[in-house]
């Protein structure tokens, strides 16, 4: 298959989707990202790796930071975890308040905006570094020692994340975060500003694509919890459009409001894409195409 030549193509036909939607502007350092940004990487279980556009710039990663986090906090905490987080998609906004009080603080899945908060915190009273921790991981997976948390980003979060701050606090209230909640949400704030490319996105993410193995062959998490992690991201991975992702993309994905989205082949490969403007549910309107064209040129499919 030549992945190069389909890529390529990909950056071409979804140009005319970049005037379209909107930047995630209600984080202000973010409203300033140039929306002609393109870039596509896809690395296949094997080590190649294929690139277009802008896959080799750095942006923020936002909620796929998720994965990674989640992906950690099993290691450490385990099955337990799922006593304080659900599996279900959410059927609401990624940042919805008043579906967090309905269900008494218990989040309806992972990744959504209160269930990463749990996650963190999870992650943080298993390791007081957490936050070296998860650079350190990211790293590790995506071979790449530059990798960096945007502080202006973080700054700028943590400014204006008024809903976070409502969510982490109401998390408390119901005994859902033990730690202590600015903490919690500097972690949080950090982790949404990782900065990071398509390639390294793509390399990071591919043991789910190896069935939990890194691409040194060493285990990252066990094939079980590779099944479900893949699971998560597509019932829940892109936000509330989760539906529409499976019925267009048909592979697991998890996407962020940076407008990053990275999707898993089991067994074949993991992809990237990166287009800064949104739609309306927060999925990167270019990113969600190019993954969707990607498929139904490759044939590839979960389905
Ligand atoms: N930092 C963003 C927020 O909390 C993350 C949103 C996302 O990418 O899902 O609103």
């Amino acid at each position: 298959m030549d992945y190069q030549r389909i890529i390529d193509g990909i950056a071409r036909e979804v140009q005319p989707l970049f005037v379209r939607g909107r930047v995630a502007d209600y984080i202000p350092a973010l409203a300033s990202v140039p929306r002609d940004k393109f870039g596509m990487a896809v690395l296949t279980v094997d080590g190649e790796l294929y690139a277009t556009g802008d896959a080799g710039e750095a942006f923020s990663i936002q909620s796929i930071s998720q994965v990674f986090t989640l992906t950690l906090a099993l290691g450490y905490v385990g099955e337990k975890l799922w006593r304080r987080v659900g599996k279900e998609p959410s059927g609401s906004a990624f940042n919805s308040l008043v579906q967090l009080e309905y269900e008494k603080g218990i989040p309806r899945n992972p990744f959504i905006n209160a269930g990463a908060h749990v996650v963190t915190d999870a992650l943080m009273a298993a390791r007081p570094y957490a936050k070296e921790t998860l650079l350190k991981f990211v790293r590790e997976l995506s071979g790449n020692p530059d990798i960096a948390y945007d502080e202006e980003v973080a700054r700028s979060e943590a400014a204006s994340g008024f809903r976070n701050r409502a969510l982490a606090n109401f998390l408390k209230a119901e005994s859902n975060l033990h730690g202590d909640v600015d903490t919690v949400l500097d972690l949080y704030f950090h982790q949404c500003a990782l900065a990071m490319s398509c390639i390294d996105l793509a390399r990071a993410i591919a043991f789910l694509a190896r069935g939990g193995r890194g691409g040194d062959g060493a285990r990252v998490v066990s094939a079980p919890q590779a099944k479900r992690i893949n699971a998560l991201m597509q019932t829940s991975g892109t936000y509330d459009a989760a539906g529409d992702m499976a019925f267009r993309i048909g592979i697991p994905a998890k996407s962020g409001v940076g407008g990053g989205i990275v999707g898993i082949i089991p067994g074949r490969l993991a992809l990237a894409a990166w287009s800064p403007a949104l739609d309306k549910t927060g999925n990167s309107l270019a990113g969600v195409r190019a993954l969707e064209l990607f498929t139904t040129r490759t044939g590839f499919s979960v389905f």
